[in-house]
């Protein structure tokens, strides 16, 4: 065994699969049931991606409601039957080697490959205001799951109008006495469904129309603690001040994408383009997820992005494997290219 726990690693892999939470698990799923030899590369503690920020996922067809870790245990558990091995490593980059693909890792290791598939996802994006990063951990959270427990009774705000916010403002109601959902416009991006629930939700207040502008605090002992926002309405320029205990910021996220090299084309927020079989510019490298761009994101088409990924690469390894010595001879070239 080596220290992460791949017994005895092959020196090559058919499809390396970076990358935690739903698409990954769909791509090690149809590939390990393809019998091609799977290693999905995953940051180490990062397991289940952001379904370990979400409590329940009830859009998620034929299964009516399950918590995010429960079906991040479930992929995981089904994956395993079929060979796929797990391991752990920070992904700083891809090379082209001739028809080998090689997934290079920060403590110098390359994970040799015929095919490789992208599915990093994203990050909360920051509000980018005063106060935000000086008392983050002491009040201002990106994770309703991780930290809600923490502020029972507390007056709490969320800040954004998608579906990430609106849903764990419902969520937040179980510990905060009230939560005002901050939005810049007049209306909610959110689900239909989930506008429904937090409006019949007598502890959650809409603030429409408003900007938080600074979050402040005062400092308890060793630890720093938020007691307000300072707000201003953009219709009116009124600036006011919400007293509260604690903010969670949901304001999009931002793609894993850094560990593709500018050679690889992104949309100007920075979410990696392919084509519809989710193969890059790169033959053999694809990525699907909440990090490539599209349209949607959801587990559901994330599973399918990720399954057409699969499905792509498992006929690229066809077509590898049918050109036979040819493939031995241009890697034998050692033709590298670096992305
Ligand atoms: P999102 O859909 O991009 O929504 C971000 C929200 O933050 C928007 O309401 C946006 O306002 C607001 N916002 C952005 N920048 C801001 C700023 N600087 N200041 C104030 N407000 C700002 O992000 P998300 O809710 O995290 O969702 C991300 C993706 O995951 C979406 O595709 C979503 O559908 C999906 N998701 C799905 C579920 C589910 O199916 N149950 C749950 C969570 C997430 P505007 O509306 O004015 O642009």
């Amino acid at each position: 065994m080596t220290s992460n726990g791949v017994a005895n690693p092959p020196e090559e892999w058919d499809v390396i699969i970076v990358g935690a939470g739903p698409a990954d698990m769909a791509a090690a799923l149809y590939t390990g049931r393809a019998r091609l030899k799977t290693l999905l590369l995953d940051r180490a503690g990062m397991g289940g991606g952001q379904l370990m920020n979400t409590e329940l996922i009830e859009d998620y067809p034929a299964i009516k409601s399950i918590t995010g870790a429960d079906m991040a245990t479930a992929f995981e558990e089904q994956i395993r039957e079929f060979g796929v091995e797990i391991t752990w490593g920070e992904v700083t980059g891809f090379e082209a080697r001739g028809n080998r693909r090689v997934v290079k890792t920060d403590d110098g290791t390359e994970y040799v490959g015929k095919t490789i598939i992208v599915t990093t996802g994203g990050l909360p994006r920051k509000l980018d205001v005063p106060g935000e990063a000086e008392f983050a951990g002491g009040g201002v959270s990106y994770c309703a799951i991780c930290d809600g427990a923490f502020f029972k009774g507390e007056v709490l705000a969320v800040v954004g109008g998608g579906d990430s916010a609106v849903e764990e403002a419902t969520f937040l109601t179980r510990y905060g006495e009230k939560v005002y959902i901050i939005h810049r416009r007049d209306e909610w991006r959110a689900q239909k469904l989930l506008q429904e629930r937090a409006l019949g939700n007598p502890k959650i207040v809409p603030v429409w129309n408003t900007v938080v502008e600074e979050i402040g605090g005062v400092q308890e002992g060793l630890a720093k603690k938020v007691k307000w926002l300072r707000v201003r309405d953009v219709k009116t320029g009124e600036v006011s001040q919400i007293d509260l205990g604690g903010v969670f910021i949901y304001v999009g996220f931002m793609p894993n994408s850094q560990i593709f090299g500018d050679d690889f084309p992104k949309d100007p927020q920075g979410f990696v383009i392919t084509d519809d079989k989710m193969e890059t510019h790169m033959p053999g490298l694809y990525v699907a997820g909440d990090v490539r761009s599209q349209y949607v994101r959801q587990i559901s088409n994330a599973v399918g992005d990720a399954t057409t990924a699969a499905v792509a690469a498992t006929r690229y390894i066809e077509e590898l494997d049918a050109t036979g010595d040819e493939d031995e001879a241009e890697s034998a070239e050692q033709v590298a290219v670096s992305y």
